[in-house]
């Protein structure tokens, strides 16, 4: 299989207008996932230099980032480590608050996700405004691990999401 281009992965993107609410352009990754070809590429281009044995962990952002970063993980031989909305997590958690367009988040993190030290690759399908992102990167220095890169597949530009992620290697496949 020949890997995609990012055009041809651009391609497949389906643009949902106003979902989940007015005024909102949704990013539809799942004809994307339907296509195994340029899912797997989409995976290959997401790892990018990293080959197996460079990273220890590849965290995901919940939801649409499992996606990718189980694939990721698997491709790398690293862990899997889930990112969640507080609440969903069984164990000990640690947790951190974001802002919102309107009001806050939580996401949370088990506490023994990860070793210090411990090299994070971290993946999520969407930059946006980079709260989420700002905020996952923040659980994961809390364990005292050191995040090698943050890989997107889409980044939405306009919204300058890159700001909050300043000090960290940042990446994405697709820009709009
Ligand atoms: P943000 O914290 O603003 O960077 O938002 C990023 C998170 O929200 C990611 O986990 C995305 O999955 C989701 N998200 C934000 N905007 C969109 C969009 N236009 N289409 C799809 N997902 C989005």
């Amino acid at each position: 299989m020949t890997t995609p281009t990012a055009a041809e992965i651009e391609g497949a993107i389906r643009n949902v207008p106003d979902f989940p609410k007015p005024g909102i352009q949704f990013k539809d990754i799942t004809p994307l996932l339907a296509d195994a070809r340029l899912f797997a590429g989409a995976v290959d281009l997401l790892t990018g230099k990293f080959q197996p044995g460079a990273v220890d962990a590849v965290v995901g952002i919940d939801a649409r980032g499992f996606i990718f970063a189980a694939a990721a993980a698997v491709k790398l031989r690293a862990s899997l480590v889930p990112i969640r909305k507080k609440g969903k997590l069984p164990y000990r958690t640690i947790e951190q608050d974001y802002a919102l367009e309107y009001g806050t988040a939580t996401i949370a993190m088990h506490v023994d996700a990860l070793k210090p030290g411990a090299r994070v690759l971290l993946l999520d399908d969407l930059l946006a405004t980079g709260g989420t992102a700002a905020a996952a990167a923040a659980l994961i220095r809390k364990l005292g691990a050191q995040i090698l890169e943050i890989a997107f597949l889409i980044e939405l530009k306009f919204l300058k999401g890159r700001e909050k992620l300043n000090g960290y290697p940042v990446r994405s496949i697709i820009a709009y």
